[in-house]
């Protein structure tokens, strides 16, 4: 820190470069007076992010240029949203207000900014609990849907720059973004973007495996370029021939979907066919987009053989999401499929910037274009019919859901069931806060208790220090928690009363020669039948119980065993035990902490894993792989149960850990496996099962080793069989997340 020296006047050139290359990038949209707003915004948010700087050093301004510079070019979004993604961290990080802003931008720009602000706050490192309420905000938030691509816009930039974060933050931005943002550009349609926030996730998240496709692609890249020249070539000939005008290329699939089909289908990279896929991109008429397409398709499929199967014409019926093209799959001049994917230019741009493009060809006016789309993304969303297109199965909505969202003052979200009041939400937010509540602010207007709170009302609660619950609070509050609280405060009243019923008490058993103790008390409770010492001391100070009974007791007292039984039904105590601890990390193998921890079975990490640990109701920590597949889900909904966790190195301990095992159904094949597997490794097997069905092996074998270098010596070693053709360790199934354990 001390070294760092900054040239403060290049820093200045390069902001106002970057400036400038973002005005470049919002010209197509830009009216009379745009520019003058954009300088106004880039001012504010200069000047107000002035003395900060991120966490790789750079002056923290970067940022929102190269935000507003994704919304721009990469969204195709107009003005308004670009003066919003310059000043999207300007409410949250500085001292400009709502109203400043307001002010100087207008009513639009300030509710844009308002969402942007509200929104930010449910995702810090420690409400990652929220992930779920987010995500159905999102949809509620639908009203303007510039708010979601303006934070769709600011991850990509966090994700693009995330090498500087501790690697637990890595890893939990990338699952939030894997579980969240990536389905959701998805659905708007942005490919584009979606691909890229795969990959980064995957970057992080599965660095190995990142890098060797990575490096894969990279080796064959001469090959694969040679192959699609001799393909498109007859294709171009024949287009031009016909005087259709067309850009083609080979457009390589993402690193993400590239590993995807190699775990869905249980392959190795070399036999992932479909590395890449043909464009072929038409410069028609508008009038002639259609019957262009299809006359491509023609030349392509006389060209080569094409696949009956896998034609898919989005073109006639386009995605909800806007999507159109039309696909097919056809057999290349080397016997091997090859996806040839055909569309117009105005398709094209729809494809990679989702529907913001879309109004750029149907309108002149920009503003009214857009209006258009936000209306088009919001029936899209609203549409429960949806997800019978290819929306991701885990990002079903339910918008008739029975909740509603609340904002607190500081903009962190609140989840109550429908009808729940203003008392309601003062109880959620804190008990105390509940039990001294007087009345509420809603959107800044005075309410009373009882008031029905709708979603997105953003509530502040007034307070006095005078204010005890009432029964009659009773009958309109709807959340369990407001009742119990109220009820448990009501009975505070009783508590004071036995207070007295203590004095009482005490005097009265010294004279019996009984010690007052809490043993004694509850040997009382029990005997009296009563529930707990408290209502034992109430019935006293009530003179319910006297002496004489009392004498009673004392005859009675010899058969009496009553201890009650503790019990402990949360995980904080786990929690604490490891979060307590040196390092903050769950050593796994380390006896001397004691705590409890089992290895999950979805997905059998060993030694060597990339793993973390997740405290479960009732069944200790579970340690499971960063690459598991519930892993995302668990880290980015249950955050705060996430424990950190290390293999303390160590060698005499065996893991369970499963392997698949493909080939030749060879003579002596099992025999051979077994022989490598307990005489040559001496690793003890747990179970084997074989399928083989016309010569082709199939085997699942469960084996027991030390760590990932023992397993991947022992894969190394299984290869060499004869007549195997793949050996992979398996993934695990998804657990019911219901339970979450
Ligand atoms: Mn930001």
């Amino acid at each position: 820190m001390s070294e760092l020296v900054i040239d403060l006047e290049a820093e200045k050139k390069e902001i106002l470069k970057r400036y400038r290359t973002l005005l470049k990038a919002c010209k197509p949209t830009m009216k009379k007076g745009d520019k003058q707003m954009i300088r106004n915004a880039f001012d504010m948010a200069l000047e107000s992010h002035q003395d900060m700087r991120r966490k790789s050093g750079e002056p923290y301004i970067y940022h929102p240029i190269a935000v507003a510079q994704i919304a721009a070019q990469e969204i195709g979004l107009g003005t308004t949203s670009i003066v919003c993604a310059l000043l999207h961290d300007v409410v949250e990080d500085t001292d400009i207000s709502l109203e400043d802003i307001e002010h100087v931008f207008g009513k639009k720009v300030a509710t844009i900014i308002d969402g942007l602000t509200k929104i930010s706050g449910v995702f810090d490192y420690d409400s990652s609990l929220q992930a779920e309420n987010f995500r159905k905000m999102l949809l509620t938030l639908a009203d303007d849907v510039r708010v979601i691509l303006i934070k769709l816009a600011d991850r990509l930039h966090n994700m693009r720059t995330m090498d500087f974060m501790p690697r637990d933050k890595q890893l939990k931005i990338s699952s939030e973004t894997i579980y969240l943002y990536a389905p959701l550009a998805h659905r708007l349609g942005l490919y584009t973007m979606k691909s890229e926030l795969e990959d980064l996730s995957m970057k992080y998240m599965e660095p190995e495996t990142y890098k060797y496709i990575a490096q894969q692609l990279n080796e064959k890249k001469t090959e694969r370029e040679n192959f699609i020249r001799d393909f498109i070539g007859p294709i171009n000939e024949i287009l031009e021939e016909q005087g259709l005008k067309a850009d083609l290329y080979g457009r390589p699939k993402s690193i993400h979907s590239i590993w995807n089909k190699m775990r869905k289908k249980n392959i190795p990279f070399d036999e992932v066919y479909d590395l890449f896929a043909i464009r072929i991109i038409l410069n028609s008429k508008p009038e002639n987009e259609k019957s262009d397409c299809w006359k491509a398709y023609s030349i392509v499929t006389d060209l080569y053989h094409p696949n009956p199967d896998r034609l898919r014409d989005w073109i006639s019926s386009p995605k909800a999401n806007g999507y159109e093209s039309l696909h097919t799959t056809v057999m290349g001049p080397r016997g091997q499929w090859v996806e040839v994917q055909i569309r117009t230019k105005r398709m094209n741009e729809i494809a990679e910037k989702g529907f913001a493009a879309h109004w750029k060809y149907k309108e002149p006016s920009a503003d009214s274009g857009l209006d258009l789309w936000i209306q088009k993304v919001r029936e899209m969303l609203s549409n429960p019919e949806a997800n019978a297109l290819d929306f991701l199965d885990d990002f079903k909505m339910n918008l008739f859901s029975d909740e509603i969202f609340i904002f607190t003052p500081k903009g962190a979200l609140i989840q109550l069931p429908i009808e729940a009041t203003a008392l309601d939400f003062a109880f959620e937010i804190h008990t105390d806060i509940g039990t001294s509540c007087i009345g509420a602010k809603v959107n800044h207007k005075l309410v009373p208790l009882s008031y029905k709170l709708q979603n997105g009302d953003q509530v502040e609660i007034i307070t006095s220090s005078k204010q005890s619950p009432k029964e009659d609070w009773l009958s309109f509050v709807v959340t369990a928690k407001a009742k119990s609280k109220i009820k448990s405060a009501l009975k505070e009243e009783k508590r004071k009363i036995a207070e007295d019923g203590k004095e009482i008490l005490e005097r009265k058993l010294r004279s019996l020669k009984i010690t007052y103790n809490s043993d004694n008390l509850h040997k009382l409770a029990y005997y009296f039948k009563l529930h707990t010492t408290l209502d034992l001391l109430y019935n006293v100070a009530k003179g319910l119980i006297d002496v004489k009974q009392l004498k009673e007791f004392v005859a009675s007292e010899k058969t009496i065993e009553n201890k009650p039984e503790k019990t402990e039904s949360t995980f904080d105590p786990l929690l604490k035990k490891v979060k307590g601890n040196d390092s903050d990390t769950l050593l796994i193998g380390e006896d001397l902490q004691k705590i409890d921890y089992k290895l999950s079975t979805c997905c059998n990490p060993i030694p060597g894993d990339d793993v973390f640990g997740f405290v479960t109701v009732g069944d200790g920590i579970k340690i499971h792989r960063t690459n598991c597949p519930n892993a995302a889900k668990l880290m980015s909904n249950y955050g705060y149960r996430v424990v950190k966790a290390k293999w303390n190195s160590q060698k005499e301990l065996a893991f369970l850990t499963g392997l698949k095992i493909h080939g030749i159904d060879e003579v002596g094949l099992i025999n051979n496996l077994t022989t490598v597997i307990s005489s040559d490794f001496k690793v003890n097997m747990r179970s084997i099962t074989v399928d083989s069905d016309q010569g082709i092996f199939e085997g699942s074998i469960m084996v027991f080793v030390n760590d990932t270098e023992h397993l991947d010596n022992l894969i190394a070693k299984l290869k060499q069989v004869k007549g195997v053709t793949s050996v992979t360790r398996f993934d695990s199934q998804p657990i019911n997340l219901v339970k979450a354990s």
